[in-house]
């Protein structure tokens, strides 16, 4: 029990105001990370949401709609290349100012606590979703030992789930090496790091932002390539 615990908030360091009452003292409240001002600040996205990607329709000029998407999935949903990769995109928040900030201190600044602030919401979300392999995406080699971890598997373990490494980025330099032709038709981005059997499996990637969908879509490429009979994704941010 942390009654008289007073802990601090992880994004902010103020302290947060422990909650006595009933819920405390028979202890099934969940951890508190941040506190309330904090809390307010991330916006979760809510309404209409495009189908693929989960923007959000709210703020969104008509213009940039086709039905029920928004004109950059439809545009990726025209090229037959990529046509219905990646089935749909869950992103929990906006990616607003405030969360650009909280995901530069995890990210860029490598602050692992920060994977608990969206434990939750993390978990939430993965549990209302069919999972056979949830896949973090990977850092590249060079990344990974600037920041120490990846921050994609960071938030997977925090909500409690197993990660699934089994991609890599392909190195640039095995990049450059091939012809020019070899890289305008194999676009490649990622490899499997061993075999996986991924025949009639249900692929979950996880990465914190989805910004133009091009880095998901390429795993998605990948996995459905191996046989994977579909594959989402969960963002942290959209
Ligand atoms: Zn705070
Ligand atoms: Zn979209």
């Amino acid at each position: 029990m942390n009654i008289f615990l007073q802990e601090r908030c992880l994004i902010c360091d103020q302290l947060i105001r422990p909650e006595v009452g009933w819920r405390s003292l028979l202890s099934i409240e969940t951890d508190q990370f941040i506190c309330g001002t904090c809390e307010g600040r991330l916006e979760r996205i809510e309404g209409e949401t495009c189908r693929i990607c989960g923007r959000s329709f709210a703020a969104l000029a008509d213009d940039f709609r086709h039905g029920d998407l928004c004109h950059d999935c439809w545009r990726w949903e025209e090229d037959p290349q990529w046509q219905g990769l990646l089935e749909k995109n869950c992103p929990i928040f906006h990616y607003n100012d405030f969360l650009k900030e909280v995901i530069a201190k995890f990210k860029f600044r490598g602050d692992y606590m920060l994977a608990k602030v969206f434990s939750e919401d993390m978990k939430r979300a993965l549990l209302k979703m069919e999972i056979d392999l949830l896949i973090p995406i990977p850092l590249s080699e060079e990344r990974l030992y600037e920041r120490g971890f990846n921050q994609a598997e960071a938030m997977i373990i925090e909500a409690g789930f197993p990660p699934a490494n089994i991609l890599s980025r392909i190195h640039s330099e095995k990049q450059s090496k091939k012809s020019r032709t070899e890289r305008i038709h194999l676009p490649q981005v990622f490899q499997f790091i061993h075999e996986v059997q991924l025949q009639g499996k249900r692929a979950i990637l996880v990465d914190d932002i989805y910004t133009t969908g091009s880095t998901l879509r390429h795993a998605a490429k990948l996995l459905k390539g191996a046989g994977a009979v579909s594959v989402k994704s969960l963002t942290l941010a959209r």
